[in-house]
């Protein structure tokens, strides 16, 4: 039977500015995403029948759903209506994107099935034919086909490219369990009503570009925001000690990774990212830490 396999990063946000709440219930983003070499795999492979299949391997799979649900699932589903087709497919999930992280390990899934589905079934959708259906899934699922860092407004979902020089190195650390991130941006709503947080403004920051521009990692890890951080550390307050660890380790940035709980160091160097690696899991202040590298290709065919 014939198979493609996927691989697709996780993300992590530089910037995350969030605009009030919309009469939608979405809220206005500025929100610069970067691809990171933490990948998970999804095979996309020939079935008998009509139906569409998923089945999830590794660390965290307990906690992703296999039913119509799942991400991919509902990408490969939408992908088959919209060219006609009967869907039929097993998909097969290998998982190394913490789940409910805030690294968007669904969206990666999903941008992965469209991209393995529309290569089995041989339907040549174009590139800008998957953005469409993957922002039909969800606001991160075209950056996850997209890669590399770019800039996304509206809900996320339209994408521009960010120039970035030169390779930065990160350093992931894991939580036990994940936050949910409806339950992240209403906190998020909450703290701005009681005057506790305020809104930012929505535009790319000049810092930023700049440092990605110049492949700076000092000034990028000084120009790093995110405006969920606050909603983040008010429903897990320990993860001011895990930002505290990596700062302590000499990281030259340290913030929640979108709506958290995965905290996000910038390191020096592959090396030194290493060494933050150590000392925050040292610390005792996650489950485990992993380095990972960006910016990295959104997804793409397996050899
Ligand atoms: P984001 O950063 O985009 O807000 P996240 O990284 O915090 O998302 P995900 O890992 O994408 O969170 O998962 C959010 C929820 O989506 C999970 O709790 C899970 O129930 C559901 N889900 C559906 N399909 C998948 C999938 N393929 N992988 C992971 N979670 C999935």
């Amino acid at each position: 039977m014939a198979s493609v396999t996927v691989r697709v990063p996780a993300k992590v946000n530089l910037q995350l500015a969030v605009g009030p709440v919309r009469d939608d219930g979405y809220h206005d983003l500025v929100n610069v995403f970067h691809a990171v070499s933490l990948f998970d795999e999804v095979t996309a492979c020939e079935a008998a029948g009509p139906e569409l299949t998923v089945r999830v391997e590794g660390e965290s799979a307990g906690d992703v759903p296999t039913g119509p649900d799942n991400l991919a699932v509902r990408a490969a589903q939408a992908l088959a209506e919209r060219s006609g087709r009967s869907g039929g497919a097993e998909l097969v999930i290998r998982k190394a994107i913490p789940v409910a992280g805030g690294m968007a390990g669904g969206s990666a899934d999903a941008a992965g099935a469209l991209v393995a589905c529309n290569e089995l079934w041989r339907l040549g959708l174009s590139f800008a034919e998957l953005m469409e259906i993957g922002a039909g899934i969800g606001s991160d699922v075209p950056f996850a086909l997209f890669g590399g860092t770019a800039v996304g407004t509206g809900r996320g979902e339209r994408l521009t490219a960010v120039p970035a020089s030169g390779t930065f190195h990160w350093v992931f650390a894991l939580a036990d369990g994940g936050l949910s991130t409806p339950a992240v941006y209403a906190e998020c709503d909450r703290l701005r009503a009681t005057g506790e947080a305020a809104p930012a403004e929505l535009a790319l920051s000049a810092p930023l570009a700049a440092a990605l521009r110049d492949g700076d990692a000092k000034a990028l890890g000084l120009a790093l925001v995110n405006d969920l951080q606050p909603a983040a550390l008010s429903l897990r307050p320990s993860l001011s000690r895990t930002l505290d660890a990596g700062r302590g380790a000499g990281a030259l940035g340290a913030i929640v990774s979108g709506s958290g709980p995965t905290c996000a160091f910038l390191a020096e160097s592959a090396a030194h990212a290493a060494e933050v690696a150590a000392a925050v899991e040292t610390a005792g202040v996650c489950r485990s830490a992993v380095t990972a590298s960006g910016p990295v290709r959104g997804a793409t065919l397996a050899e």
